[in-house]
C-alpha cells in the first residue's frame, strides 16, 4: 500500500517539476532565439559593412527585431540556415538540460516522498499492532465467560455453590475487561493532542501526603510500607496529571514488590529541578527487557505470571505519555530482584 502510494506522489512531484520545468525552458527558447537572432544580424551586418568598406552600424535597425521582417542588407540565407543552427543547439541543449534535471529530481522525488510517508507509515503500523494487541487482550476473558457459561448451562445438575463459585470466576475476568477498557481510555485520553496542561501551585509534601493516603488501603493488604519524604516546597505543574503518573509509578510499586516489601517516596527540587522518586524492593527488572517497559502491552513475563491483578502493559505507556504533557523526563533503573527506582524530573 505504501509503496504504491509512495509512487503516485513521487509522480505527481514529477508532473509538478516538468510543468515549472518546460514553462521555464519555453520562456528561455524563446528569449534565447531572440538574442541569437539580434546578436546574428548586428554580426552579419558588420561583415558586409566591412567588405563594402563603409562604417558599420552601432545599433540594429529597428525592423531586423522583428524575425519575419526581410533582411535586405544582409545574405538572407546563409543567415537564416545559422540562425537556425544555432536554435537547434539551443533547443538540443535545453532537452539535455531538462532530461538531467528531470532524472536528478524524479530520484530525489522518490526519496522525498519515502520520506514524507513514512512517519503515517509508522503511526498506521502502531496503530494496527495497537488494535491487534488490545483484540487479543479482549479476548482472552471474554473466551473465559463464554466457555464458562456455556459448559455451565448444559449441566443440569450444576449447585448453587458451584454456581456461584463460577459466577465469582466470571466477575473476575469481567473486573479484567473493565480494567482493560479503562486503561484504553485513559491511554487514548492523555494521547489527545493539544492537551491543556495546567499549571497550578503543588505543595510537594502535600502531594505526597495525598498520595500515600490513597494506596494506604492497598499497600496495608500486601503488608508493603510506604516511606515518604518531602519538603514543603512549592513547584508550579498540572496536579491531576502528576497525581495520575506517580499513581502508576506507585501502583507498579506495590504490585510488583513482594509481602512485606518496601517503598520509598522522595520529592526534592535541586538546581530549578524537581524530582520525583518512586523505589521499591520488589522484583526488578533485567536488562534486556528495561528499554521494552514503556511499550504497550509489553509485560516481563514473570511479572505477567506472579501478578494476581490485572494488568495489560499498559500503564507505563501511559505514564511516558503524560510525563510528554508535563515536559517532564521518565526514567528507570532497576536490577533484577533487588527493586526498582523510577524518577520522574521536572524540568
Ligand atoms: P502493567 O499494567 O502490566 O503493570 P506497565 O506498563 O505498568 O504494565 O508495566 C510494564 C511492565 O514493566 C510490567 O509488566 C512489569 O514487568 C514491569 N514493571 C513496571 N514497574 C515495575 C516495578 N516497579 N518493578 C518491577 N517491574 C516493573
Amino acid at each position: 500500500m505504501f509503496r504504491s502510494a509512495r509512487l503516485k506522489l513521487t509522480l505527481w512531484y514529477f508532473l509538478t517539476i516538468s510543468f515549472v520545468l518546460l514553462l521555464f525552458s519555453a520562456l528561455i527558447y524563446q528569449a534565447g532565439s531572440m538574442l541569437l537572432f539580434e546578436n546574428l544580424s548586428r554580426l552579419y551586418l558588420r561583415l558586409q559593412a566591412l567588405e563594402l568598406n563603409v562604417s558599420s552600424p552601432t545599433r540594429l535597425p529597428r525592423n531586423l527585431r522583428d524575425p519575419q521582417v526581410e533582411l535586405a542588407d544582409i545574405d538572407k540565407t546563409e543567415f537564416v540556415e545559422e540562425l537556425n543552427l544555432a536554435k537547434q543547439k539551443l533547443l538540443f541543449s535545453l532537452i539535455l538540460i531538462d532530461f538531467g534535471i528531470l532524472s536528478i529530481s524524479t530520484f530525489l522525488a522518490y526519496i522525498l516522498a519515502g520520506k514524507t510517508l513514512s512517519p503515517i507509515e509508522r503511526a498506521l503500523v502502531a496503530q494496527k499492532r495497537f488494535t491487534t494487541d488490545a483484540a487479543h487482550e479482549l479476548r482472552t476473558p471474554l473466551t473465559a465467560i463464554k466457555t464458562s457459561l456455556e459448559v455451565n448451562l448444559k449441566d443440569n445438575n450444576l449447585s448453587r455453590v458451584a454456581a456461584i463459585k463460577i459466577l465469582k470466576e466470571n466477575l473476575k475476568d469481567i473486573e479484567c475487561l473493565r480494567k482493560l477498557s479503562n486503561d484504553l481510555l485513559l491511554l487514548s485520553q492523555v494521547e489527545k493532542a493539544n492537551q491543556q496542561v495546567r499549571q497550578e501551585t503543588i505543595a510537594l509534601d502535600e502531594l505526597l501526603a495525598d498520595l500515600i493516603n490513597k494506596f494506604q488501603a492497598i499497600s496495608k493488604n500486601k503488608n508493603i510500607k510506604i516511606v515518604g519524604q518531602a519538603e514543603h516546597e512549592l513547584i508550579k505543574a498540572d496536579y491531576l496529571k502528576l497525581n495520575q503518573l506517580l499513581s502508576i509509578l506507585i501502583d507498579n510499586a506495590i504490585k510488583y514488590t513482594p509481602k512485606s516489601g518496601k517503598i520509598d517516596l522522595n520529592f526534592f527540587t535541586e538546581k530549578n529541578k524537581t524530582f520525583f522518586q518512586v523505589k521499591d524492593n520488589g522484583i526488578g527488572i533485567s536488562k534486556q527487557n528495561l528499554p521494552l517497559i514503556f511499550d504497550r502491552f509489553y509485560q516481563v513475563e514473570a511479572a505477567r505470571t506472579k501478578n494476581s491483578n490485572p494488568s495489560f502493559g499498559l500503564g507505563l505507556s501511559i505514564a511516558k505519555e503524560i510525563a510528554k504533557q508535563l515536559n517532564a523526563n521518565l526514567k528507570v533503573e532497576s536490577r533484577l530482584n533487588k527493586g526498582s527506582t523510577f524518577t520522574l524530573c521536572l524540568c
